[in-house]
């Protein structure tokens, strides 16, 4: 029941059982007001007020469905109203009427009675057709309760009604009209009350018409009848008078019905027209989004199959795999194949690929996170193939159901990528570890790339300390002003500078000289974004170069002087043997007549232009041996033996001991090699040690290309301060008192080793003895 009407129902329900109460009061107290209420008019007889008050209880039973009270109270009041009934229609006396109060209740009470309690025993039953019956009952108790009022309204007598309603009393008559109406509204939806509650414009029409014609109808009636009553008009004029008003008032109400009905055909015809518009309007809107639909789904299955994008799904209920024709093509199988996940998963190459694909596909069932993988399948024709694969997870309640998603053929791609990714780690580890200094400059000549090389130029170790730094951020401004404007003329103009010899002031005397290249870098509408730079470091070949020359001056100055020695000791030889050959034929024509004293100053003479003869021809020697000659094959073996032989007196006399090593051949200068062992052996015996004879050692040993030669001896040894001066010319250790000599000998040896590109030097032992080493690197 709707609420407010629920309010109506729980009203009428105790007002019924409230005037039941009264009325009761009324006739037991013998208050005859409540009984009658209009003197002349029937009154509520006491069981007529007992089964109000029964039918209060039966309402508020139906109210609160409390079915067992209901069928109880009911049935009490079906009873009751039923032996009124037929007391009142036949002569039958059960003595009801007169069981508390006399007095026996109207055949349209008791009827009235009879149907609303009919009524609310099926008010709920299941079947609609029960409802609807009862509905109908109760219509029919509120139109006699009408018909009942009415009469009383039209002030007509007991005599003139209806039997039914002949002894009906007006609070009666009230109750029943009440009661009956506020049951109807159980159901609002059935019966008439459907028309008068409904929505449509019929009922509202209906709601508007019906008190209206109804009581227009009523004061109508009421006035004929007095008019009539009152003999003003006679009867015949008042009923024609009240039939005319009816068919005015019939005509009026079918004229606003007629009229309501064309203003709701002309609405409803322009909805339909308007509904048909849009409908033809959805319909080519339809057309147009289905034809443009198909376009799409027309490019999405090129774009597809184009990209090689196939579609597939896993019911994980249901455990089945579907896909698409493209998913098949791209893992060769046939047409008809159909996969299971396990099948699906084993496609994958085995190894990494399957077991991230295998935890891939855990994770998004448990988590429910969508995934795009990039793997390797091995295809059923064996071959390995790069696939992209996306999927996405469809959740019921929390829970992965399914899985969906794309597997695309990037075979290509990322082959490509692969390739182009190694090839840049080359070109990165060819970059970083080539010793050349590469970088890359924006158009501000800002540092966006450099290399290992270029960072170690800079002393630094960390990339991101230079990047987006200008030369003159990194370096002193003279240099840095330099490099803008190369950088400046390769990027204006778009031409290279290529191998231009550059230098770079790295602060205190660490100058670097650089073979410069810098190349324009441009995109791919040819416009410069920006310069390579490749410099090679070759400060050390600049330094060579710069030795070299120093070098060359220093040959020439030494070829100057060795010149100069040679001419000087060659034209000195000659005045020295002069002076010689003057002092002989002084002793032989005059020696005895010289006295004691010239003939001392004589000698001294002659010793000294002796000495002076043997310096002058050891002087001239070593000018002698820079001179250029033809290389030849030397035996070394055959050399040290013609030494040997020559030396054979002083190596009697001085009962040395000569152990000589098998020696190789070399190619070399023959006199020169000779007089290189004839000085070292001489030396070895020369300085022999006073204790024991002279041992001299002659040994080779294998050195790079060449070879180390050593000539050992036993002798007196050199002290460590001395061990370099002693190839200084003319350099002498011991007084010639001692040991005889020029100090020439070991200049000559570093000469001749020199000649043959060697290097010469000793370890010794004052004491023990010394070693001399030289190495020849011109052999065979
Ligand atoms: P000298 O004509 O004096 O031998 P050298 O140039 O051959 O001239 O030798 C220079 C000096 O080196 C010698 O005077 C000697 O003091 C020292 N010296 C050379 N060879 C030996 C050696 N085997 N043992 C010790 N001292 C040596």
């Amino acid at each position: 029941m709707i609420y407010q009407f629920s309010l109506i129902y729980r009203s009428v329900s105790y007002l019924t059982i409230l005037t039941a109460l009264v009325v009761m009061y009324g006739w037991l107290r013998g208050i005859e007001l409540v009984q009658i209420i209009v003197q002349s008019w029937p009154s509520m007889k006491f069981n007529t007020a007992l089964c109000f008050f029964l039918l209060g209880g039966v309402l508020l039973c139906t109210y609160y469905r409390n079915k067992l009270f209901k069928i109880l109270l009911g049935g009490v009041l079906l009873f009751v109203a039923s032996i009124s009934f037929i007391e009142n229609l036949t002569d039958l006396e059960v003595g009801l009427d007169v069981l508390l109060v006399p007095g026996l209740m109207s055949a349209g009470t008791a009827l009235c009675f009879a149907l609303m309690g009919l009524a609310h025993l099926v008010i709920y039953a299941d079947s609609v057709e029960w409802r609807k019956m009862s509905q109908y009952l109760l219509h029919c108790v509120t139109v006699i309760s009408f018909f009942a009022m009415i009469g009383f309204v039209y002030g007509i007598s007991g005599e003139g009604k209806l039997m039914f309603i002949s002894s009906m009393a007006i609070h009666t008559s009230a109750l029943f009209f009440l009661s009956s109406i506020a049951s109807s509204l159980i159901h609002p939806s059935l019966g008439f009350t459907a028309l008068l509650i409904g929505k449509k414009p019929g009922n509202l029409l209906a709601k508007r018409m019906f008190p209206l014609m109804g009581s227009l109808i009523l004061v109508l009636g009421y006035l004929v009848i007095k008019y009539w009553e009152t003999g003003e008009i006679s009867p015949e004029t008042g009923l024609t008078l009240f039939g005319m008003s009816i068919l005015i008032i019939a005509l009026t109400f079918i004229s606003m019905i007629a009229m309501e009905l064309n203003r709701t055909d002309i609405k409803r015809s322009e909805a339909v027209r308007a509904l048909r518009d849009s409908n033809a309007n959805l319909e080519k809107t339809v057309a147009e989004r289905t034809a443009l639909l198909k376009d799409k789904m027309e490019l999405l299955n090129a774009t597809t199959s184009a990209a090689r994008i196939g579609t597939w799904e896993v019911d994980l209920e249901a455990g089945k795999v579907t896909w698409s024709e493209m998913t098949r093509e791209i893992h060769e199988v046939p047409i008809d194949f159909e996969p299971d996940l396990t099948t699906g998963i084993n496609f994958f190459k085995e190894g990494a690929h399957r077991s991230r694909i295998e935890a891939t596909v855990q994770e998004c069932i448990a988590t429910g996170k969508p995934y795009d993988v990039e793997l390797m399948i091995v295809t059923a024709t064996g071959e390995d193939r790069w696939i992209r694969a996306i999927g996405t997870p469809i959740l019921r309640d929390d829970k992965v159901i399914r899985l969906r998603g794309t597997f695309q053929d990037i075979d290509v791609r990322k082959r490509a990528e692969i390739k182009i990714s190694e090839e840049s780690i080359f070109l990165q580890t060819l970059i970083d570890n080539i010793p050349i200094n590469i970088y890359t400059k924006d158009l501000l000549s800002r540092k966006t790339m450099i290399n290992r090389s270029e960072l170690e130029l800079m002393g630094l170790e960390d990339s991101s300390t230079v990047i987006g730094k200008t030369d003159h951020e990194l370096f002193p401004k003279e240099s840095a002003d330099i490099s803008r404007k190369e950088d400046v003329e390769v990027m204006k103009t778009g031409i290279p500078i290529l191998s231009r010899e550059t230098s770079m002031d790295l602060g205190e005397n660490n100058k670097h000289w650089f073979l410069t290249s810098k190349i324009p870098i441009k995109n791919s509408e040819g416009n410069v974004t920006g310069l390579l730079g490749v410099s090679v470091d070759i400060t050390e070949r600049k330094e060579n170069e710069e030795k070299l020359k120093n070098y060359a001056i220093l040959e020439s100055k030494s070829a100057e002087m060795e010149q100069f020695a040679y001419v000087a000791s060659h034209d000195l030889r000659e005045p020295v043997l002069t002076i010689k050959n003057y002092l002989n034929i002084l002793f032989e024509d005059y020696g005895e007549k010289l006295g004691e004293g010239s003939k001392r100053y004589s000698n001294t003479i002659l010793n000294a232009l002796n000495r002076m003869e043997l310096l002058i021809g050891g002087l001239l020697d070593y000018a002698r041996l820079s001179r250029q000659k033809d290389l030849e094959q030397v035996d070394l073996n055959e050399a040290v033996k013609n030494v040997l032989e020559s030396l054979d007196s002083l190596i009697v006399n001085s009962q040395a001991t000569i152990k000589v090593s098998k020696l190789p051949k070399i190619k070399g200068y023959p006199t020169e090699i000779e007089l290189l062992f004839q000085n070292l052996i001489t030396n070895g015996i020369k300085f022999h040690h006073p204790d024991r004879l002279p041992v001299v050692e002659i040994e080779r040993k294998k050195y790079g290309n060449g070879w180390i030669f050593s000539v050992r001896d036993n002798g007196i040894g050199i002290e460590p301060e001395y061990i370099e001066e002693v190839f200084v010319m003319f350099k002498r250790l011991h007084s010639r008192r001692l040991y005889e000599g020029t100090g020439i000998g070991l200049s000559h040896c570093r000469k001749i080793v020199e000649l043959h590109n060697g290097k010469i030097w000793v370890e010794s032992e004052p004491g023990i003895g010394s070693v001399f080493y030289f190495t020849i690197d011109i052999n065979e």
